[in-house]
């Protein structure tokens, strides 16, 4: 297949936003948060930035909306850039099978979640940004560094979803208190849980999203300013772990109908690499059974067919 021409690719995602319109509003807002509740599910954005730094935009791909777990791709990067691989003595690398926020295997694996990507390992990974840290200093940091990978100044917490999650994350503190309890989390674990659930409640756009993700298509350098973030072989494993683990029990799916690297979170968008060519987000705020975004993946699973994108063979 011919690489798709930037003219195509604007066609392409102008199409899938016009055949997907009817059914705009498909699946099941995240409600668990309160704030969430009231996105208008009626919601679609869809944006495409190719290594060139060219942008396609469709739908609501400049509104922003509540990244949530799609930070925890970012939080991670960040965190394996001060602890390079010694973060994996704390969280593991496999496939968890379960729910996001599940506390089943935390026992049987003595408070090591299994992966980076579900609310346990990502608590931990939260946690070790903290070291040396204050909680506020912890964000200000993860806000600078998302800042700097969307080269976009404009980028802010959401601090009416956080204040949200926080008044209702008791799943979040039990999974976190068990962890304390094994040593897995080394700092109070409210002031874990401060830092995840504002990371968590970045609002980016899809536009914003697409370009902090740009790295990971771009053998972890940085298209938009030139510098590097991470080496080749690190933006190769973090997009490993994306296909892996990024939409949870859902990952083994995501994979086979869309067959690129993702990472989902509960506000309806999902983060999509096409290693070598373009960084991809989406934003339909219904979710399906696994707490991924319904019509996302179908978006996604379009833009794949029609543009040949995949790590499975083109
Ligand atoms: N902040 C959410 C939570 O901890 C993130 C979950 C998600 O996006 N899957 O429950």
């Amino acid at each position: 297949m011919r690489d798709a021409t930037p003219t195509d690719l604007q066609a392409i995602i102008e199409d899938i936003h016009a055949e997907l319109a009817p059914r705009f509003g498909e699946g099941k807002v995240a409600d668990y948060i309160p704030q969430l509740a009231h996105v208008d599910p009626q919601r679609f954005g869809l944006a495409v930035v190719t290594l060139d730094g060219q942008t396609h935009l469709a739908g609501d791909a400049e509104m922003p909306f509540s990244i949530q777990s799609i930070s925890k791709a970012l939080v991670l990067t960040l965190a394996l850039g001060r602890y390079g691989e010694a973060i994996w003595k704390r969280v593991g690398r496999e496939p968890s099978g379960s729910a996001f926020n599940s506390i089943v295997q935390l026992e049987h694996e003595h408070g090591i979640p299994r992966n980076p990507f579900i609310n346990a390992g990502a608590i931990v990974v939260t946690d070790a940004l903290l070291a040396g840290h204050t909680p506020r200093e912890a964000i200000a940091e993860v806000v600078r560094f998302v800042r700097f990978l969307a080269d976009d100044e404009d980028i802010l917490v959401d601090k009416a979803v956080a204040r949200s999650e926080e008044a209702t994350g008791d799943r979040n503190r039990a999974l976190a208190h068990f962890m304390h309890s094994f040593g897995t989390l080394r700092h109070p674990v409210e002031h874990v849980l401060g830092v995840y659930f504002h990371h968590c409640a970045l609002a980016m756009s899809c536009r914003q999203l697409a370009r902090a993700g740009l790295f990971l298509a771009a053998n972890g350098r940085h298209p938009l300013t030139g510098g590097s973030v991470v080496s080749a072989a690190r933006a190769r494993r973090i997009n490993a772990l994306m296909l892996t683990c990024g939409h949870y029990d859902g990952s083994g799916d995501f994979a086979y109908r869309v067959g690129l690297p993702g990472k989902s979170g509960v506000g309806g968008g999902i983060l999509a690499i096409a290693p070598g060519r373009a960084s991809i987000a989406v934003w339909s705020p219904g979710l399906n059974a696994n707490g991924n975004s319904a019509l996302g993946s179908v978006a996604l699973e379009r833009l794949a067919q029609r543009t040949g994108w995949s790590v499975f063979g083109s």
